[in-house]
């Protein structure tokens, strides 16, 4: 299987196809390392994913480039992705012992005599499958979250960066050097379809909704437990008293960087009526300066996926043959891989540029009567994985960011979540489920296990047969006076 830059067609590297006895194999091998790692005390492991965040932030420059060349996204973008990757290893190493650790919790009324422990235990092996748009801080959302809670991870990246996934791996593997607590397969669907079905503990997938499903199926099988990270269609809502030409700002780095090719990136966008036009205005404004192709300086670059090119026109021309207008660029914006920005305004909801996911540079932009339309209209979707609210009047911004239907919302900015290691991340519905990230993200990866110890015997045994024959009726006058209300 070869890897090859979408900038240049030059190969990158090449990798053997893993069969699934490999992946079996691979699975089973990983037992022993995720055995040695859960063995350790959080302290020696905290101490060896320091380590590995050294090796990240030392040699970041060397996989930013990597990244530029194998899916193509300009070198500072990838420089971003593996900052907050970093941010995400330090936040979980120096987090995990306090999250899932065994503490005390309290005992009931019913079972004072008993001392009571919460852990989260590794679950053992966990498979991680990822995507290639962001081949850094995606799969390492689970990887390091898997790893930080004392698991084992067999990764499988993108087929379209493997090369990255390399990298990675054989960065956690310097820094751990003791046992190889990850281990790297590679292939297409069918490798990650045999890593579903291996026996690992937990999967995690990040992927298209399509695929989800197929791997929600294929997990059934073993009821091996998923964590579901899949696309998105996500909504900017624009207020009125917006700063119009910062929201232009945040949408237009949203919708276009990565060529568009970003889960949360804004496809989009709501905007109350009385700053509509002027929001269109700075919106083409902005998105006319940007420069595409595979030079340097560069503001994106091309679609990563030879195919990727035919979904963005079919979005735009169905869009636009069902009266939507295209303000900047249309169909001939593409030559080949090479996709400039779009703005299509005045779609209608029921067009395919509103309700599938792109994953190109093109944006719709349509008016609304206020902020609960804009609401509605972002809520009417299949999908939920995040959105960015903005606006003026914070109690409008926040009372909006309650009621969208997505795992994330950042207001007046975009994407910033992504930065706060302690938030979860993750969607509802076509968008997936569970979470990475966070105390959830270190939790995804762990079982809890709930333990409790008599310390005295009480001079009833509510569970004996021995009980005595008013022992009920003593049960449920001691529950009335504490749970039935002081009205009688
Ligand atoms: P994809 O679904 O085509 O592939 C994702 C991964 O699944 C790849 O590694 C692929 O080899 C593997 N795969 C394919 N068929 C499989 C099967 N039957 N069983 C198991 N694994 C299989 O997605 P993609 O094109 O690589 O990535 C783009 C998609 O990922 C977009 O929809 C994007 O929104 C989404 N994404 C989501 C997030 C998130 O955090 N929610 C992050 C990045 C990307």
């Amino acid at each position: 299987m070869e890897s090859r830059s979408p900038l240049s067609g030059d190969l990158i590297d090449s990798f053997p196809i893993s069969s699934s006895a490999d992946v079996h194999q691979t699975v089973d091998s990983a037992r022993i390392a995720a055995r040695w790692w859960a063995d350790l005390d959080w302290r020696t492991r905290r101490s060896l994913l320091m380590g590995l965040k050294h090796h990240l932030a030392r040699h970041g420059d060397e996989l930013a480039h990597l990244v530029h060349a194998e899916m193509g996204k300009p070198v500072d973008d990838a420089r971003l992705e593996i900052a907050l990757t970093i941010e995400h290893v330090h936040w979980a190493a120096n987090h995990a012992q306090q999250i899932l650790q065994r503490r005390k919790v309290r005992s009931g009324l019913l079972t004072l005599n008993q001392s009571a422990t919460l852990e989260y235990q590794p679950v053992g092996v966990v498979g991680v499958i990822g995507p290639w748009n962001y081949p850094v801080f995606t799969p390492m959302g689970s990887i390091v979250y898997a790893l930080a809670a004392g698991n084992a991870v067999v990764f499988k990246p993108s087929e379209w960066t493997t090369a990255t996934g390399k990298w990675l791996v054989d960065a956690i593997n310097t820094a751990i050097p003791q046992q190889p607590v990850v281990t790297l397969i590679c292939g297409g669907g069918e490798v990650g379809s045999s890593l579903c079905t291996s026996g690992v503990d937990v999967m995690s997938f990040t992927g298209s909704a399509r695929t989800g499903r197929r791997v929600l199926e294929a997990c059934a099988q073993t009821m091996t437990p998923v964590v579901l990270e899949c696309g998105g269609k996500d909504a900017a809502i624009v207020d009125q008293g917006a700063d119009i030409a910062a929201a232009a700002d945040a949408i237009t780095f949203g919708a276009f960087s990565n060529a568009g090719q970003t889960c949360v990136g804004v496809e989009r966008v709501y905007a109350h009526h009385e700053i509509f036009e002027e929001l269109v205005d700075a919106l083409h404004e902005r998105a006319s300066a940007l420069e595409v192709g595979t030079h340097g300086g560069a503001s994106y670059g091309p679609m990563t996926l030879p195919g990727a090119s035919s979904v963005v026109a079919h979005h735009i021309s169905d869009a636009v043959s069902r009266g939507g207008q295209a303000v900047l660029g249309g169909v001939e914006s593409i030559d080949e891989r090479v996709v400039k920005p779009v703005i299509l305004v005045d779609v209608p909801e029921e067009a395919k540029a509103v309700t599938d996911e792109t994953f190109g540079p093109t944006i719709v932009v349509n008016p609304v009567r206020d902020l609960d339309d804009a609401v509605d209209r972002a809520n009417a979707s299949g999908y939920g994985l995040a959105a960015s609210v903005f606006g003026r009047d914070p109690r409008r911004l926040h009372s909006a960011a309650t009621r969208l239907r997505v795992g994330m919302v950042s207001i007046n900015s975009w994407v910033m979540y992504a930065g706060v290691p302690e938030l979860p991340w993750g969607g509802v519905g076509e968008s997936g489920s569970g979470r990475i990230h966070g105390a959830d993200g270190l939790r995804a990866f762990s079982r809890a296990k709930s333990v409790v110890d008599q310390r005295f015997a009480l001079p009833i045994s509510l569970t004996s047969f021995d009980r005595p024959p008013w022992a009920g009726k003593l049960i449920m006058t001691a529950i009335k006076l504490r749970h039935g209300g002081w009205r009688r």
